[in-house]
């Protein structure tokens, strides 16, 4: 017997003939012996819908609300999952976050897991339960509902995992693992048997949705044995592993990318200690995430251009900010551009191997793609690029580094 969690995203939940198809799974599962917590998102579609009516409703919703407002797709689907459990003779009830508890902080919108009580489920499954478990959803000190950012069910079937000891932690969603890159776009991508979490999360962080950045986290520190597979297909997945669990390592892994980019450039900026801390304190203080930054050599040297970038969704409010400071910073113009991509190539094996950048400065420069702003890390390699060459800069940079499926 063991202790698994099984987590069904919302194309995997999209409607009742989906919902049944995973019931099955989970039937065949708990038939094995096994005590099961489901995690499951709202049904494909419907978080978005929900985000745009409130954004629909006021321009800046009081953050508590939207957590009301957005998380509420996954109380119909867990509802409902149970219900056809129970149909199929399937012992389960429903959880919703703050019946558990799964407690977070209230940083609302993008709340972090602080503690789960497992307690009660666990009495559940020993009168022979199947917990179904509202993902994305939890409660703050306040007592109010809080969601944990777009995908964030993922984190909270990661978080369940680790909370009961779970020996797996199953992510069913609409492709059969993890990809070299996304499948959806470069059609030789190949599934990956093992990623290191290491690669994982920086495959996440940079843009590939297949599992939420704060997932991958939370398994590497507990230790949770992460499986992407399908539900619709019945073959082996992708295992997240640690790095000497991995036998044959490539130099490069993945490539990812993320839409959610945009650029601003400051022009002429005076180039004196202590303007890059008056340029970036404003956007911190205003809790604006700077991703990639570089600060060009001017030919004068009194005054630069400043260049970087900010998540699409930031974009107004920082050129807002940054307007509004525009006499005091100095700086003669601003330029903004939101019709970028950064595209990352990520390996483990970078780490002792030289020349992966310039691989890709040469794939992109073959393809006549201009590099707009470059930055790296020990493991990856990231370059901004103009938006319309996005396919054509993932697919050339797949076969470059010798991904393609054969
Ligand atoms: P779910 O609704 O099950 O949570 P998501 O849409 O969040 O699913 O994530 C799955 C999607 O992630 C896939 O449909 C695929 O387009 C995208 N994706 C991006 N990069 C990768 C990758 N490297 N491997 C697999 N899928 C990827
Ligand atoms: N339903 C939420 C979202 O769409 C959470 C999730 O699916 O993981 O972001
Ligand atoms: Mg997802």
């Amino acid at each position: 017997m063991a202790r698994i969690v099984m987590k069904f995203g919302g194309t995997s939940v999209a409607d009742l003939d989906r919902i049944r198809r995973a019931a099955a799974r989970i039937k065949a599962e708990a038939e094995r012996g096994n005590e099961v917590a489901v995690v499951v998102s709202a049904m494909a579609g419907v978080t978005n819908a929900m985000v745009q009516l409130v954004r629909d409703a006021a321009n800046l919703a009081d953050l508590r609300e939207y957590d009301v407002v957005v998380s509420s797709g996954e109380q119909v689907t867990s509802g409902l999952m149970a219900i056809v459990l129970q149909s199929m003779g399937v012992q389960a009830r429903s959880w919703m976050g703050w019946q558990i508890p799964i407690r977070t902080d209230d940083a609302h919108g993008s709340s972090r897991i602080e503690e789960i009580e497992v307690a009660d489920m666990e009495r559940r499954f020993r009168e022979g339960q199947v917990a179904v478990v509202a993902g994305f959803q939890g409660i703050d000190k306040q007592g109010r509902i809080t969601t944990l950012g777009r995908g964030g069910s993922d984190t909270s079937a990661v978080a369940l995992a680790a909370a009961l000891n779970a020996e797996r932690c199953d992510i069913y969603t609409d492709v059969d693992g993890v990809y070299t890159t996304d499948p959806r776009i470069v059609a030789k991508a190949r599934k990956l048997n093992r990623i290191t979490y290491e690669e994982m999360l920086e495959m996440a962080s940079q843009g590939a949705k297949v599992l939420q950045t704060r997932s991958v986290e939370m398994a590497m520190k507990h230790h949770v044995r992460i499986q992407v597979l399908s539900s619709f297909e019945d073959s082996p997945g992708t295992l997240v592993v640690d790095e000497d669990e991995i036998v044959e390592q490539a130099l490069v892994s993945g490539i990812a990318y993320s839409r959610d980019e945009a650029k601003i450039t400051l022009l002429r900026v005076p180039d004196q200690p202590g303007v890059a801390a008056k340029i970036f304190g404003p956007l911190a203080d205003a809790a604006i995430n700077v991703d990639m930054i570089v600060q060009n050599v001017s030919a004068e040297t009194e005054r630069t251009d400043l260049t970087f970038t900010v998540s699409k969704a930031d974009l107004e409010r920082t050129v807002a900010v940054l307007r509004g400071r525009q006499e005091e910073l100095g700086f003669a113009d601003l330029l903004s551009d939101h019709n970028v991509v950064k595209v990352s190539v990520i390996g483990v094996g970078m780490r002792s191997h030289a020349g992966v950048a310039q691989q890709m400065f040469t794939a992109l420069a073959e393809r006549g793609i201009n590099i707009q702003v470059i930055s790296t890390s020990e493991i990856k390699v990231s370059v901004l690029i103009a938006e319309e060459y996005t396919e054509l800069a993932l697919r050339g940079l797949h076969t470059a580094y010798g991904l393609d499926a054969a």
